[in-house]
């Protein structure tokens, strides 16, 4: 028997295995997921590996095969599955294994946190005096692999695991369980016609035992959550576990008591932002399967859930289920690739899917079914006011008449007001009026905004330095602020409202811990009658009295250079839009200066479909994705001329390949951005008409790509360009 070992696997730049010899007395004991000890290298060190594949045989040579030395874990830190996934994310985004592992152990596992040590007893035992101690305490009483005596014996346990006389195991808590659970409670209402054929859909994938993708397209406040708890719960009755996963853990609270109250089984949360014992504990109870639901954003993806049934992505269109630092996974994606693996169905929930997704879904890919109507009440009514016009009729203000009034009346009933802008701070540039200086930060290509408190910020880096009206280039006095972030609207709106209560939620004011909920709790309970907000603000809120929201700026994501400008548009629009109303009539004013343009028009008409025939049209002509893949290839250095030859190092792998398959390359050229902290950063694009031949180039270019003086981050599928 062979087995396959990762060494260091908790290092990033791991890539390699090797193949080592079980000896028959660990045959019974070697298991994928497993860690041992093995000798490595020339100086044949002691190391400890993981175990990633079990085989029959091996390319190595006999006499060059070296033995497993001892097997570490008596239950596998990571499952099959996991590992499973580990290969799909190395291969598919073109990373090392040592990244993809990084993901799924979570630092604890590997650092001995966990574990108990434990002895075996055996029967012919000779041993030297001082290891006899030891092993016989541990034999009368398993000690934690974090105790005193483990850490002061470090090498007499080390060769007591060697000859097979220990074992660690994995410290499972009495009860885990601290707080008593109530009984679940029944919904008082019965399932709509949409909605039940959603959960039978569902259902009876996941009875098939088949992966698949059920595209679950509802407009907001159209029962999905329902749909997935009730799905849920189907689920865990057949003992299997479940992933749901959100966008923002922190903007989920409702939804998370919502699903607690109505499952069986306990419901752990689960994200990177937990302290270490937290994550401990849930990472414990699911892989015991104490709990059989994990909810949390991103890393809830790679959660140890026992005997997975069916993963749940809501708001599937999210940009926040991708990770922006390398290894640049999207948890959709991942998540695909983890159904896959274990044969179960995949429900994408969302008012806004992607067009991938939904082009999937209508090319019969992927199954969908579609909550047509609000349960409470009819969609807001929407007005766009064309911001030009405004301005020739003579109103400099931020706010058009229309917004203005429908404020005051809003105020008059006693109800509330959202306003959104995705701009945060003051003023977004500075400029001196004499000579165009743009104040810009020292470590990033970026234009500094001004902040109330009179510093100026990067908000790539965080730098900042205080606000000083003279320029620092030419002196004069006659710098200006322009344009408006949210402490503006803040501000501003004030002044038109004297008496109404504001409240301003984005990342300044959301830095302590539970300011989220608390601005949250202020509003719902009234104490506020306007809420001015970012992206924040825009995502899955519910308040009865909010009946009007103001998209004070919808410009601001349609003029970025990005072939998914439009998409975001919509996306945004409607999901701010759909705050609006929940359960009085609603009403929704757009600013723009672009009334005319499809993505603003379909939003304010409530109209995916048009949205989506007009974009998929341009996405053809233009050849985006869905009919095409996209690999961002970035390389980045502090110093720009190693940075350029390292791009152009990849664009002669690149310029190789178009011989063998039919590629597009764009570039090399700058990033959009062409300094973030320091770091210069040029890119190419490349599209590839099959996702095959993306994969495989990607992987090429990653192990080919030899330039040590610049680093080379591989972006399969980006979301920003
Ligand atoms: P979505 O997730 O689609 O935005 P929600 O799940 O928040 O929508 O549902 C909106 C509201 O409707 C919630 O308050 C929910 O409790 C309620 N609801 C869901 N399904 C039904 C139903 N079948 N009958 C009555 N009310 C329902
Ligand atoms: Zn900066
Ligand atoms: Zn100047």
């Amino acid at each position: 028997m062979i087995v396959e070992v990762c060494i260091n696997y908790q290092d990033a730049n791991v890539d390699r295995t090797f193949d080592y010899l079980v000896p028959g007395h660990l045959e019974e004991l070697v298991e994928v997921g497993k860690r041992v000890y093995v000798n490595f290298g020339v100086s044949n060190r002691v190391v400890e590996g993981l175990i990633i594949n079990v085989k029959e045989d091996t390319n190595v040579e006999r006499e060059k095969l070296k033995c497993v030395l001892a097997v570490i874990d008596k239950i596998p830190i990571v499952s099959d599955e996991q590992i499973k996934l580990a290969f799909s994310i190395k291969n598919y985004y073109a990373t090392k294994l040592g990244q993809a592992l990084g993901l799924i152990i979570p630092p604890f596992v590997s650092n001995n946190e966990i574990y108990i040590i434990c002895a075996q007893q055996t029967s012919d035992l000779t041993l030297e005096d001082e290891l006899k101690e030891i092993y016989n305490r541990i034999l009368k009483r398993p000690v934690s692999a974090n105790s005193k005596l483990a850490k002061e014996n470090e090498d007499k346990i080390a060769s007591l695991f060697l000859r097979g006389l220990l074992r660690f195991e994995l410290k499972l808590l009495k009860s885990l369980n601290e707080e008593k659970r109530e009984t679940p409670t029944e919904p008082q209402y019965k399932l709509t016609k949409d909605q039940k054929k959603a959960l039978e859909l569902i259902t009876s994938t996941f009875d098939k035992g088949i992966y698949k993708n059920i595209l679950l397209f509802g407009v907001t406040g159209s029962g999905k959550t329902e749909v997935y708890i009730q799905a849920m719960r189907y689920v865990i009755s057949k003992g299997k576990s479940v992933i749901l996963m959100v966008p923002e853990i922190s903007l989920t609270p409702q939804m998370i008591q919502n699903v607690k109250r109505r499952i069986e089984s306990e419901v752990v949360v689960y994200h990177s932002k937990m302290n270490s014992s937290q994550r401990q504990r849930a990472w414990l109870k699911l892989k015991s399967g104490e709990a059989k639901v994990v909810i949390g954003p991103r890393s809830a993806i790679f959660a140890p859930a026992k005997e997975l049934g069916l993963i749940i992505v809501d708001e599937e269109h999210e940009t926040s289920y991708k990770s922006e630092k390398s290894p640049r996974v999207n948890a959709v994606e991942v998540a695909q690739m983890r159904a896959k693996i274990n044969s179960i169905p995949i429900v994408l929930g969302s008012a806004t899917p992607t067009v991938e997704h939904y082009y999937y879904a209508i090319a019969g890919k992927y199954a969908i079914c579609t909550l047509r109507e609000r349960i409470n009440k009819a969609l807001p009514e929407v007005f766009v006011v064309d911001m030009k016009k405004e301005i020739l009729d003579g109103n400099k203000s931020i706010f058009s008449r229309l917004l203005l009034s429908e404020i005051e009346k809003n105020l008059q009933r006693g109800e509330q007001v959202l306003l959104f802008l995705n701009r945060r701070g003051y003023s977004p540039i500075v400029i001196c009026r004499e000579c165009g200086y743009v104040y810009m930060c020292k470590n990033c290509s970026i234009s500094l905004t001004y902040h109330k408190d009179g510093y100026l910020r990067c908000h790539y880096c965080n730098y900042k330095q205080e606000y000083t009206s003279i320029c620092p280039k030419c002196g004069s006095k006659y710098v200006r602020q322009y344009g408006s972030g949210t402490q503006r609207i803040e501000d501003e709106i004030k002044t038109y409202f004297k008496d109404a209560r504001v409240l301003r939620m984005d990342k300044d004011t959301t830095t302590r811990k539970d300011a989220v909920e608390e601005i949250l709790s202020k509003f719902k309970s009234k104490e506020a009658d306007i809420l001015v907000g970012t992206q924040m603000v825009a995502k899955g809120l519910h308040f009865p009295d909010l009946t009007l929201v103001g998209v004070i700026n919808a410009d601001t994501i349609l003029n970025m250079p990005d072939f998914r400008s439009k998409e975001r548009t919509f996306q945004l629009i409607t999901q701010v839009a759909g705050r609006a109303g929940r359960e009085k009539q609603g009403r929704v004013v757009i600013q723009t200066f672009n009334p005319d343009d499809y993505s603003i028009v379909a939003a304010s008409n409530h109209d995916y479909e048009s949205f989506f025939e007009e974009e998929i049209k341009i996405r053809k002509t233009m050849g985006y994705p869905p009919y095409s893949y996209i690999v961002n290839f970035i390389v980045v250095s502090q110093n720009e001329g190693f940075a350029k030859k390292g791009i152009e190092n990849v664009y002669r792998l690149l310029e190789k390949c178009t011989k063998i398959v039919n590629l597009k390359i764009y570039g090399p050229s700058e990033s959009p951005i062409f300094k973030v902290e320091n770091q210069y950063r040029y890119h190419i694009l490349v599209k590839f008409e099959k996702a095959s031949q993306m994969i495989d180039i990607a992987n090429m270019i990653k192990e080919r790509y030899n330039y040590n003086n610049a680093e080379l981050i591989i972006d399969v599928n980006p979301i920003n360009t």
